[in-house]
């Protein structure tokens, strides 16, 4: 069952790709794997796919030693600082630093384990209070205090965009955020590679492509709903 939802997944990337004129290798599928079994990650493992999401330090800490080690497991839930210690050197990236806090503390156990570690900012591009980020007029002030920090990394930009029937309705907030990106990428700034815009979960990662997506986040729509 994961392998026909993955493929199907992966047409509609390319899809995407095409109507928008992206070269599909500009997008990377990460796979979220969150409340989901070993067994079902192998299975999407054995159809090549390389990169999962969690949302939780400890699934990642449970997962990560008995999976392939050529897994490339992305933290994408919101990270207290406690837990800093324990993912810095389990994740390749971690899409959701919401504070200049979050990005000290980062600083502080990358320093101590002698390590760089990629980041990407979380923003709250539609300003729900429910969720955890930046405000977009907020954002640039972030990168620049952040970007001071010797062993933290920042690669770009993430957004979860509101829940909402019509995927279209989110059109304006992915363009929002391609817009800030590709001005701070711009800006070449220094201990900054704006390269990843990580945006789009299973109901809305066709137009977050087409929007200028570099990573989607996709989880129900490959291993069923949670
Ligand atoms: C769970 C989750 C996803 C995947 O959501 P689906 O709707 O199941 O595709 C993507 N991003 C984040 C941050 C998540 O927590």
């Amino acid at each position: 069952m994961v392998k026909e939802q993955l493929k199907e997944v992966q047409a509609r990337i390319e899809a995407a790709c095409r109507r928008s004129g992206r070269d599909p290798k500009e997008v990377t599928l990460i796979a979220v794997s969150k409340t989901k079994p070993v067994s079902m990650i192998e299975e999407a493992y054995q159809e090549g796919v390389r990169d999962f999401g969690e949302n939780k330090v400890q699934e990642i800490m449970e997962k990560q030693p008995i999976l392939p080690q050529d897994i490339r497991w992305h933290m994408i839930g919101h990270l207290q600082r406690n837990k800093v210690k324990q993912i810095i050197d389990k994740a390749v990236l971690i899409h959701s630093v919401d504070s200049v806090r979050l990005a000290r503390q980062i600083e502080e156990e990358a320093a101590r384990k002698d390590i760089q570690v990629d980041i990407l900012l979380e923003i709250n591009v539609a300003r729900e209070e429910s969720k955890f980020g930046f405000f977009l007029e907020e954002a640039e002030a972030a990168v620049m205090e952040i970007r001071t920090l010797p062993h933290v990394h920042i690669r770009g930009f993430m957004t979860i965009a509101p829940f909402v029937e019509n995927s279209e309705e989110n059109r304006n907030i992915f363009k929002k955020l391609f817009e800030f990106y590709v001005d701070m990428k711009s800006k070449n700034i220094d201990n900054v590679t704006m390269d990843v815009l990580s945006m789009g979960m299973s109901g809305d990662y066709e137009v977050a492509i087409e929007e200028g997506a570099t990573m989607v986040r996709v989880g129900t729509s490959i291993f069923g709903s949670r």
